[in-house]
């Protein structure tokens, strides 16, 4: 990702984002390359994770990628008439009651994740006379969406009530596939292969991002990574075979030094102790998505030179301890790295103390987005 290109972007934000769309296509084929025989979709729900799923969507499209995830039925409206006719748009929290008829009208696929919206779905289906197709998704050991073990005994038992609805998979979804040897992911196969044979023969669904990692078995015909597109490191503990998506660099709007004793920020939760330190205000605050957590906790850059975050962090601002830099290096107008090649997403996340996910899924609106490798 070049440096150069960003610098110049943006001159009034207070930060500049850069998305790097080439670095997402070259992530799904990395994925691609660990599936000996399953489909790579690609989940774009919540704006594709704060990139931006007008921009990310096209650009997957581009790279070979025919079918994509959201979470709602209005994520799905927004991107239908950016892709082409053959990209099918699945809709993972399935029709709210009434929906149905808008999801055939957009041709926008639904996951079905109850009884309840396996009944509208099939009510829909009979009423117009032809098959409708959809996802069926059981609950595997997560309790959030699909058939618990009761509602798919009750369709074991009465499969008409699938008549009129195209099964085009079986899916579910894995609660710990992060953390490779966790018991979980090996209880959720056994129990996805016991569901898959209590129903109706159809093509399977299990593997977000990190259950792509857990090997073949998990793939089986359609793997829904999400995160690991965006460059989030799919497994716990190793090094993170993704490419960087983005660069979210800060710029600074006043400097000053601040004698021993000096407080920094609401509340005076830091003070300058020792020797006299050089402070650089950025532009950047939590209304950006720069977490609070970050306060007295996150680490900025400026090429090799780390710079504290001191202070708690402000809607707009945050302060950071640049002694380390030299004066010329950094003055108004400069930009400091707050996710960049020394800081990746996911160490910004865990020095915020939360995930990968919630870092980018909080990217602010007010940065300069500048998207490049388009
Ligand atoms: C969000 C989501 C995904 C993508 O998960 P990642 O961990 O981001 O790869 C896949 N499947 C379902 C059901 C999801 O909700």
């Amino acid at each position: 990702m070049s440096t150069h290109a960003t610098i110049s972007a943006g001159g009034s934000a207070g930060a500049v984002l850069t998305i790097d769309l080439a670095a997402i296509a070259a992530n799904y084929q990395i994925l691609r390359e660990r599936l000996p025989t399953a489909t790579a979709s690609a989940v774009v729900k919540a704006d594709a994770y704060g990139l931006g799923a007008m921009k990310v969507a096209p650009a997957l499209y581009a790279a070979g990628c025919r079918h994509f995830f959201v979470a709602h039925l209005e994520e799905a409206l927004t991107l239908r008439p950016l892709l082409p006719t053959d990209a099918e748009l699945f809709v993972l929290h399935g029709p709210l009651p009434g929906t149905e008829a808008e999801f055939v009208a957009e041709g926008v696929i639904p996951v079905l994740n109850s009884l309840a919206q396996v009944q509208g779905w099939g009510a829909l289906a009979a009423a117009r006379g032809r098959m409708l197709p959809a996802f069926l998704q059981v609950d595997t050991g997560m309790a959030r969406l699909g058939l618990a073990a009761d509602e798919l005994a009750v369709l074991a038992a009465a499969p008409e009530r699938l008549a009129g609805i195209e099964l085009r998979y079986v899916m579910s979804h894995l609660a710990c596939a992060e953390v490779q040897d966790h018991p979980a992911n090996a209880a959720q196969l056994d129990r996805f292969n016991q569901a898959r044979a209590l129903l109706p023969p159809a093509p399977a669904s299990l593997a977000n991002s990190s259950g792509i990692f857990l090997g073949p078995a998990y793939h089986f015909d359609l793997v829904r990574p999400g995160a690991a597109l965006y460059g989030v490191a799919p497994v716990a503990g190793v090094a993170n075979p993704m490419r960087p998506v983005i660069r979210l660099q800060g710029r600074v709007i006043q400097l000053r030094g601040v004698a021993p004793g000096t407080p920094v920020g609401y509340g005076a939760t830091w003070r300058a102790d020792g020797s006299p330190r050089r402070i650089a205000t950025v532009a950047v605050g939590y209304a950006d998505g720069f977490l609070r957590s970050l306060g007295n906790r996150g680490t900025a850059y400026v090429d090799e030179w780390a710079l504290p975050v001191v202070g708690m962090v402000s809607m707009d601002t945050i302060t950071l301890d640049a002694s380390a830099v030299p004066a010329e290096r950094l003055t108004p107008g400069s930009l400091v790295d707050l996710i960049g090649p020394a800081n990746p997403v996911d160490m910004l996340a865990g020095e915020a103390q939360t995930i990968g996910y919630e870092i980018l899924t909080n990217l602010g609106h007010r940065y300069a987005r500048h998207y490049i490798g388009g």
